[in-house]
């Protein structure tokens, strides 16, 4: 559950997408200011790239680190091997390698994980481009004589209404970014739309490579994306609890300076969650929480859920007195307190495996435990500052607690 609208996959979806119709419409005056500044503005796609790896150090976003380098290589190959005209020499076959090769070198980055170290994979990933590069010019220079023009008619025919470089790469273009769309849809990280919008605009560089600057403009967007995107990961992560992947303690003091005239705040906490670590280990209370933070976002009544810290959750209802939302929280306990966990072994589980809370649910190797919870809820009808409100919220709570837990108290 994203904290920020700039992490959702729709405004991650479409803003490659309204970036390129912005170009399009802005297109005149785009290059006219490109033809006026091309000194700096053919080389600003490496500054932005070169930024793009030192702020993904900072961050340790090596994947994106990876991409951003890629995209530097790329550039360069365009800039210093494929200004001649399409038609001379080996220029469309060199430009024809590169366009079939980047999205699959873009796509090696998931094959990288985060925990692997900054220099490692950015060495091995590097290494890995550079022969595919060196061994496409090797190619080159070896078997290139012309005489491709057989299969030019058979297989890499040009519509060119559509671009001039081969039309099975436009298709296979188009392909692969709708592969890289449906992952970000189903996964939704910053790898995936950093992939996804590097595909996006390079591949339409290719698509539209006879047109003049189009690679520096493009490139340069693409840069500038993974800057966005890269900040917003950074952010995300600031206002995000990394284990339950809701808002944190941070993201509700930031919602609590915005609020209205009206609203309800709710504590959880969940019940002897001490002797429930004590019992089942630690990993499967951490899988437990996970799984609690999935089921409190379901809550209706326009509630937002955020981890206040532990065991402890908060729930914050926006214009909403405590009687309106009596009845979700009170289904909440309920539909807490009656789903049986089925617990798996975590003795045999591999390190560093991590089981999504569907899959520990689906696990039937284990034992069947429930938990409850604990709730305490108080709005702001008698309250002037809402760290009285929060701190009613806490007295109702410990209150809940005091009657014998699994209910909901009202301040
Ligand atoms: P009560 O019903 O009174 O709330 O009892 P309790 O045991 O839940 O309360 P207590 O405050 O004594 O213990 C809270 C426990 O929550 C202690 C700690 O081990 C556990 N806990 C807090 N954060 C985490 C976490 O991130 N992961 C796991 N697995 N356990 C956590
Ligand atoms: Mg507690
Ligand atoms: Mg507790």
């Amino acid at each position: 559950m994203p904290y920020s609208y700039v992490t959702t996959i729709w405004f991650r979806l479409l803003l490659p997408i309204v970036s390129l119709i912005c170009l399009y419409i802005g297109f005149d005056v785009a290059t006219s200011y490109t033809e006026s500044n091309i000194g700096i503005l053919s080389n600003l796609p490496y500054v932005l790239f070169l930024s793009c790896i030192a702020l993904a150090r900072a961050f340790k976003q090596n994947q994106i680190a990876m991409l951003a380098s890629t995209l530097i290589i790329a550039y360069w190959l365009i800039q210093t091997r494929l200004q001649s005209p399409l038609a001379s020499g080996s220029t469309m076959l060199e430009l024809s390698l590169l366009a079939a090769l980047l999205p699959m070198s873009l796509a090696l980055v998931f094959n990288h994980n985060e925990s692997t170290s900054f220099a490692k994979s950015l060495i091995v990933y590097l290494a890995t481009i550079i022969s595919i590069v060196l061994w496409c010019y090797l190619m080159l220079s070896h078997f290139y004589e012309g005489g491709l023009d057989n299969i030019n008619e058979t297989f890499l025919f040009v519509v060119s209404n559509v671009s001039r470089i081969p039309f099975i790469l436009v298709v296979y273009f188009v392909g692969m970014i709708l592969v890289f769309a449906i992952c970000l849809m189903s996964l939704n990280r910053t790898v995936d739309v950093a992939v996804y919008s590097s595909a996006l605009l390079a591949g339409t560089t290719f698509i539209l490579f006879h047109i003049p600057y189009i690679s520096s403009m493009l490139y340069s967007m693409s840069g500038i994306l993974l800057l966005i995107y890269l900040v917003a990961a950074s952010y995300e992560m600031a206002f995000n609890d990394q284990l339950t992947e809701i808002p944190g303690r941070l993201a509700l003091e930031t919602d609590l300076k915005h609020l209205g005239k009206r609203y309800c705040i709710a504590m959880l906490d969940v019940d002897h969650f001490k002797s429930f670590n004590d019992n089942y280990g630690h990993d499967t209370g951490d899988e437990v929480l996970r799984l609690i933070a999935q089921q409190l976002t379901h809550i209706k009544g326009n509630a937002k859920v955020y981890r206040y810290g532990g065991e402890e959750f908060a729930i914050l209802f926006r214009d909403k007195s405590a009687d309106e939302v009596k009845d979700h929280l009170e289904r909440l306990r309920i539909s807490i307190a009656s789903y049986d966990l089925h617990l798996r072994d975590y003795s045999s589980r591999p390190k560093g495996d991590q089981l999504s809370v569907k899959n520990c649910m689906q696990s039937q190797s284990g034992e069947v435990v429930n938990v409850t919870i604990s709730i305490g809820v108080c709005d702001n009808t008698h309250h002037r500052h809402v760290k009285q409100v929060l701190k009613q919220a806490d007295v109702a709570l410990y209150e809940a607690k005091q009657k014998g837990r699994n209910r909901v108290c009202f301040a």
